[in-house]
């Protein structure tokens, strides 16, 4: 399903789209479809993650499914300025990670008439707002929210359950750390988890 008909497409000029959703609702997967079809319309493609997201590939997005694509590693929002040259369409993925500059960057790019669309994380593991995911959600003309499958119940799921007692907002690549879960079944309440991850591995 495309998510913006193809007749209400912007002409001669950019603009944003925001993919988000908990871990496990698809987002990369979403990047993915949408990045690969730009490709195979020969449009040019430049695709950026943060540098501290190092899980599967150094290289490349990876969806969980295991598609892969080429993209650059970047340190902060500005890089990516520098680095998408003169592409049509500029992905970025794991968008929590980066710092409020990315909100600037992907404005900037949008009026210099760049498609950008950006996946990532919008709830942390208390169920907050992930900066700079709800800046990009208000500048951007197209939203897409992903949901999973709660892991306890199998209602729709929006947020990011962590199993393990940990403090940290940021437990880069332990995918066996979290589940998805739905509002009934999410807990804030880290004294009552374990100290150890258990049950199989959803990474
Ligand atoms: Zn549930």
């Amino acid at each position: 399903m495309d998510t913006i008909p193809v007749k209400n497409l912007p002409q001669d000029t950019g603009w944003i789209e925001v993919i988000c959703g908990s871990m496990f609702s698809g987002k990369t997967e979403e990047l993915i479809r949408r990045l690969r079809r730009a490709q195979i319309a020969k449009q040019r493609v430049a695709i950026f993650k943060p540098a501290i997201d190092t899980r599967y590939s150094t290289e490349h997005i990876v969806s969980h499914s295991g598609i892969v694509l080429p993209s650059v590693l970047v340190t902060c929002a500005t890089d990516i300025l520098e680095g998408c040259g003169n592409v049509d369409v500029v992905g970025v993925d794991e968008a929590q990670f980066f710092d409020t500059d990315l909100v600037d960057v992907c404005e900037t790019l949008a009026t210099r008439g760049r498609r950008v669309i950006v996946a990532g994380l919008d709830q942390d593991y208390l169920g907050k707002p992930f900066d700079p995911m709800p800046q990009l959600l208000a500048i951007a003309e197209y939203i897409t929210k992903t949901l999973a499958i709660c892991m306890v119940c199998g209602n729709p799921a929006n947020r990011t359950q962590r199993v393990t007692r940990s403090g940290e907002r940021v437990l880069v690549g332990a995918g066996d750390a979290y589940e998805a879960r739905c509002r009934r079944c999410f807990t804030t309440d880290l004294a009552s988890l374990p100290a150890q991850p258990s049950g199989p591995d959803f990474a």
